[in-house]
């Protein structure tokens, strides 16, 4: 069993989501389908006039903006937004070879989580490909700053995060977790936490044209020091396991999981893209090793066949 876990994999049939993009509002349709062995994550989009984008690569080199969400350049004036909690989802359940397929500019937002995307995964089951995984290994730290805030890549023997949050409101406060990875793991503590907003950002955000598809159902929102879903969290620390999903999410696009510690402090999507970008800035700052050569933690999680068992665990978790 041990050694499957060293094998890549893909979804084992295609899966779709439809929704609402959180910035745009408008309606939009998503396919997850399984994709070659050694060929990452990649993206393409129906253009409506029966066109379809080739399919690019979901990484950090063609991120042009972070400012609320990422976007991914397509080609052609062409883009796709808000992909980071699908990638999240992704790489959080051990996913390396996907083609993500939209009908529209922007992924649907759903409840506002990473747990559609994941129990659909868990459901349809992963194929277990021949090829054997590769990691990006941290060979030298690199860490970027602005101001008191700061995200960090750096050495370790194993897949951890560990993030902390400063929000001056009183429901969310400072907050840290730390985070070693396993799918099982991501699954139940952190693909189910909602992205979050303030009142007093909505109205200019709106006025800006984002967040016109953002509501309860898919954001937390806070008025100051009060929660206004009327159902409160899911987690008691919901915001940093949320930030937590989105810097998976963000780390996915370096192309590879990362083997190694990822560190932030009041870190968002722009300070995950350049962490990644200053890692890439320089060899010396990495390798590419096979996961034979590193000691994964096995995960019975992982190698549960779809079906049965899967929907059981789903119902002993909900
Ligand atoms: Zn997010």
């Amino acid at each position: 069993m041990q050694k499957l876990t060293t094998r890549q994999r893909t979804v084992a049939a295609p899966i779709s989501f439809s929704g609402y993009g959180v910035h745009s509002g408008q309606p939009v349709t998503l396919t997850i389908k399984p994709a070659a062995a050694d060929s990452g994550i990649s993206i393409s989009r129906e253009l409506g006039d029966g066109r379809v984008t080739l399919p690019v690569p979901v990484h950090f080199s063609r991120v042009t903006r972070t400012t609320l969400c990422t976007t991914i350049d397509l080609g052609d004036s062409v883009s796709a937004a808000t992909v980071e909690h699908v990638m999240s989802a992704l790489s959080g359940m051990g996913v390396d070879n996907a083609l993500i397929t939209l009908d529209g500019s922007e992924c649907p937002i759903l409840d506002g989580s990473a747990r559609p995307f994941a129990e659909a995964i868990l459901q349809v089951g992963l194929e277990i490909q021949p090829a054997q995984r590769k990691f990006l290994k941290v060979i030298r730290a690199v860490t970027v700053r602005n101001n008191d805030a700061f995200a960090a890549l750096e050495p370790y023997n194993g897949r951890a995060l560990d993030l902390e949050i400063d929000f001056d409101s009183k429901v969310i406060g400072r907050q840290r977790m730390i985070f070693d990875w396993t799918p099982r793991r991501y699954f139940e503590d952190v693909s189910r936490a909602r992205t979050f907003g303030f009142v007093r950002d909505a109205k200019i955000l709106r006025q800006a044209g984002y967040a016109l598809g953002s509501s309860l159902d898919n954001s937390i929102t806070v008025d100051n020091d009060r929660i206004l879903n009327p159902n409160g969290l899911r987690y008691e620390d919901e915001f940093v396991r949320h930030k937590l999903l989105d810097a998976i999410g963000d780390l996915a696009l370096g192309g590879l999981p990362i083997w190694g510690r990822f560190r932030s402090y009041k870190g968002g999507h722009a300070l995950n893209a350049h962490v990644l970008s200053g890692l890439f800035s320089s060899e010396a700052n990495y390798e590419i090793v096979s996961a034979e050569n590193l000691p994964l933690e096995f995960d019975a999680f992982e190698d549960q066949p779809a079906g049965l068992a899967v929907n059981h665990y789903l119902r002993s978790v909900r």
